[in-house]
């Protein structure tokens, strides 16, 4: 089960605090298993409270040097971090596959993902402009600055062990803040490697830490603290909402990323092969375990039967297995958890009265491998129609009318992505701009970039991670009233 790497020394069981590879002052680890096999593949320290006030306490004492640095030195830094991430690739992407399981290609195509959040917000860095306003009485000038919030803390998912953490630390070293990451415990083996080419990349102790271990006892010293200005945070809702509560008493700043339950609707004059292609892009990527996977595929009454056809098809072509085989296009879940929520909304479905187009059996690998699943008949009082299903089921419902689907896209409480099918450009921007989520994908199932504000309304969230409003989030205005 050893993992084989080009550099062995990105494979770390220390965190990072400091500039400093440092154990659990307990002494105690975390093991990191390889959800295709159950192997044992790291382990990292199994760090609390103390560990992390320390981590907080050098992110602090780190930030006037940092801050003070001109943001073309900061974007000089943050540009050799993103070579060294491409030029590690397929390490990077190794470490990710053991410890997450996705098929290789998609993992090393999440590592150039990743890599664009630090290129992007390195040339971001030096377009943080402030403003001059008109006086409102003779001589007086008004200027606003922006300014580096401070010290920010990040607290993120396994779905994309590196992406979510790049993301975050990218707009806010950009910007001039320090901070610490407090990565998944199912998936920190490629956070730290990321952290042993920022070192490399010259990113100074103290400016970026990452510390694993005790989710809930990191998560309240981060919340806490008063030093730490911001938490971004990227997760399940429950646990965004647990930490929105423990950030009340010190008025942190957020950003919240959190659950979604996308609609992709198909409308009768779509074109099947784009809509099945967009369906499989934003549904299968990950095994469905993204939070912008379309969780309600509605269909329209006149396409209903050909689109099945073609999507059955489709999916039953997919190849199940371990992400290291070649040709594998649906790795594991992520574990024994993710299956039953999946299993579960399935007979949920089925007992209501739904019908299994393809799929819906127990895999033969067996282990946490799901057979990717299509169900036909799906209405809005079974549980996926509320909750995200997060794995390899696609669940069609049929509507009739615009207003019908866009009402039902809109009965839920998130609002994360929503994707349409349709040739029409007048309902393009009516039912895009009817829909009540952060983003909309037209014709297409893959929506996320760097260039764009990717982020969530109603309860998936506050506020927009990548594009130029990404890095906005870690700097705060100062008006400064200037009389002659
Ligand atoms: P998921 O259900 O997709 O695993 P979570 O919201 O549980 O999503 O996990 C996202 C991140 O939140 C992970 O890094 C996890 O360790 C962290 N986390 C979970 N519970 C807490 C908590 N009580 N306090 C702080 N972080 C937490």
């Amino acid at each position: 089960s050893a993992i084989e790497l080009a550099r062995p020394d990105l494979l770390r069981d220390r965190c990072l605090i400091n500039g400093e590879w440092v154990g659990a002052d307990s002494g105690l680890t975390l093991a990191v298993t390889d959800p295709a096999t159950g192997a044992q593949v790291g382990n990292v320290p199994y760090m609390g409270r103390a560990e992390t006030e320390r981590a907080i306490l050098a992110a602090d004492a780190a930030l006037p040097a940092w801050r003070a640095r001109t943001a073309r030195d900061r974007a000089a830094v943050l540009r050799r971090w993103n070579d060294l991430i491409l030029q590690h690739q397929r390490d990077l992407a190794m470490l990710m596959t053991r410890e997450q399981g996705k098929p290789l290609p998609e993992a090393q195509g999440e590592v150039a993902y990743a890599a664009s959040f630090i290129e992007w917000f390195a040339e971001e860095a030096k377009r943080v402009d402030g403003e001059v306003l008109q006086g409102q009485r003779a001589g007086q000038h008004i200027v606003v600055l922006k300014q580096p919030i401070g010290v920010c803390a990040a607290i993120t998912p396994w779905n994309f062990p590196a992406a979510m953490i790049t993301r975050k630390v990218g707009p806010a070293l950009a910007a001039g803040c320090t901070m610490v990451v407090k990565p998944a415990e199912l998936t920190p083996l490629t956070a730290l490697a990321l952290g042993v080419l920022a070192i490399e990349a010259g990113i100074p102790a103290g400016v970026l830490q990452f510390v694993t271990g005790d989710a809930a006892a990191i998560g309240q010293a981060l919340c806490e603290s008063d030093i730490v200005r911001k938490l971004s945070f990227t997760g399940s809702t429950h646990v965004g909402r647990l930490l929105m509560s423990q950030c009340a008493p010190t008025i942190k700043k957020l950003s919240l990323e959190l659950g979604g339950n996308a609609p992709l609707i198909v409308f009768d004059d779509a074109d099947v092969d784009r809509a099945v292609e967009g369906i499989i892009a934003s549904k299968f990527r990950n095994a469905g375990q993204t939070c912008v996977c379309a969780n309600r595929i509605y269909v329209q009454a006149g396409i209903h039967d050909r689109l099945v056809e073609r999507l059955v098809a489709a999916v039953g072509a997919m190849r199940v297995g371990n992400g290291l085989e070649p040709g594998v296009t649906q790795g594991p879940l992520i574990n024994d958890k993710a299956v039953d929520k999946v299993r579960q909304h399935i007979d949920d479905a089925l007992s209501l009265g739904a019908k299994v187009a393809v799929g819906g059996t127990p895999n033969p690998l067996g282990g946490t491998f799901f057979t990717p699943t299509v169900l036909t008949g799906v209405t809005q009082a079974m549980r996926v129609a509320q909750e995200e299903t997060f794995g390899p089921m696609a669940p069609l419902f049929r509507f009739e009318t615009e207003e019908e689907a866009v009402a039902l896209a809109n009965d839920t409480e998130f609002g994360l992505a929503a994707y349409i099918f349709t040739e029409d450009r007048r309902r393009i921007w009516r039912v895009s701009e009817g829909l009540e989520t952060g983003m909309v994908g037209v014709n297409t199932g893959l929506i996320s970039n760097e260039v764009a504000p990717f982020g969530g309304v109603k309860q998936s969230g506050l506020g927009r991670e990548g594009s130029r409003h990404g890095i906005e989030e870690y700097l705060e205005p100062k008006y400064v009233c200037m009389q002659d």
